[in-house]
């Protein structure tokens, strides 16, 4: 008998991911002085999409891919400026699911739950609500702040939560006059392009609101095609596609690295919008790169870019208006 209530595709792959570290060991044939420096208990839990995995090089524990994604032995060194909170998000939060720092916009937070666990991740401590599943006081409080232009799916990953309720959520945001643009904020495309599906799309192309769909995204080798077509298919609707990177220590912070990830981009049809200083958050501090090495990347990829392939490189400082230009 057919199940009568299969879940979608995305949700199937999304159940192959490697959660278990010895699993993941063995898939990358690491050695067992690498599988040494692995935390086999980490607060923040392995969770590894196959497709990513099936990109990482065999036996590299430095692979750019792998760095972001394995939890190792370097997240516990013990350092008092990286902290469980460092952008302060929860002293900005109109209601557990409602977070505003600056003008304008407002950040839901929609779901704790993402396709990925990136090890560097400012929100891994955040104090998700877990009990209410609705938004109903969220659109509430925005109904009621014409202030408010814009509201961010954030999260967590927006795309985690289905298109049910992400059509219901469009469909109470439509009904805001305030409200002009919804912009989402996800990395799921990149582990999980099965997720730009023909329901997801079309809650975009129907959206009455005009939509910005910012990816995350790090290294030019997470953009394969695949994941390049889902993205493609969303700017078919007329939807502007950006990128957000982290400058990260092992992983992007070389003029390479960095060119051929923006130029990626823009031949793409995505915009290398920011690239993020890190946050200092708690066990990161080994994927810090200094600003200094930061301006002169940025400087560098100036001589050797169109100036729309550059990100803004930027910082994010608790009780700041905006995030703050480092160049
Ligand atoms: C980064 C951020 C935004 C978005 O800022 P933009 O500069 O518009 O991209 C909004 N709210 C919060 C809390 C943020 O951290
Ligand atoms: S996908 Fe985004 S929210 Fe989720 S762990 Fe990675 S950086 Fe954090």
């Amino acid at each position: 008998m057919i199940p009568l209530h299969q879940p979608p595709l995305w949700r199937q792959i999304l159940r192959t991911n490697f959660v278990h570290w010895e699993k993941l060991a063995d898939f990358l044939e690491l050695s067992s002085d690498d599988r040494a420096l692995i935390d086999p208990n980490p607060n923040f839990v392995l969770n590894l999409p196959r497709r990513l995995a099936d990109k990482i090089e065999k036996k590299n524990l430095k692979d750019p891919l792998l760095q972001q994604f394995l939890p190792t032995l370097s997240e516990k060194a013990s350092m008092p400026a990286y902290v469980n909170d460092p952008t302060e998000d929860s002293s900005f939060c109109k209601s557990s699911k409602l977070l505003q720092k600056y003008q304008n916009r407002a950040l839901l937070i929609c779901t704790s739950a993402c396709a990925m666990h990136c090890r560097y991740c400012f929100r891994q401590n955040f104090d998700y609500d877990q009990q209410g599943a609705d938004f109903d006081k969220e659109i509430d409080i925005i109904s009621q702040d014409s202030s408010l232009h814009e509201i961010i799916l954030s999260g967590g990953d927006p795309l985690s939560l289905s298109n049910e309720i992400l059509a219901d959520l469009f469909q109470k945001l439509s009904k805001i006059p305030h409200i002009s643009r919804i912009r989402i904020h996800t990395r799921f495309p990149i582990g999980i392009p099965e997720r730009i599906d023909p329901p997801f799309l079309k809650i975009l192309e129907n959206s009455s609101k005009m939509v910005w769909f910012t990816i995350h995204s790090n290294h030019a080798r997470e953009l394969d095609d695949e994941v390049l077509a889902s993205l493609a298919r969303i700017r078919k609707l007329g939807v502007v596609l950006m990128n957000q990177s982290v400058l990260l220590q092992g992983v992007n912070d070389d003029i390479q690295t960095l060119k051929d990830l923006c130029e990626k981009l823009v031949d793409n049809g995505i915009i290398p919008y920011y690239l993020h200083q890190l946050d200092r958050v708690a066990g990161s501090s080994h994927f810090e790169v200094p600003i200094e090495k930061g301006k002169w990347l940025i400087s560098e990829l100036r001589k050797q870019l169109s100036g729309y392939a550059i990100p803004m490189y930027v910082a994010e400082i608790a009780g700041e208006h905006s995030k703050t230009p480092l160049n």
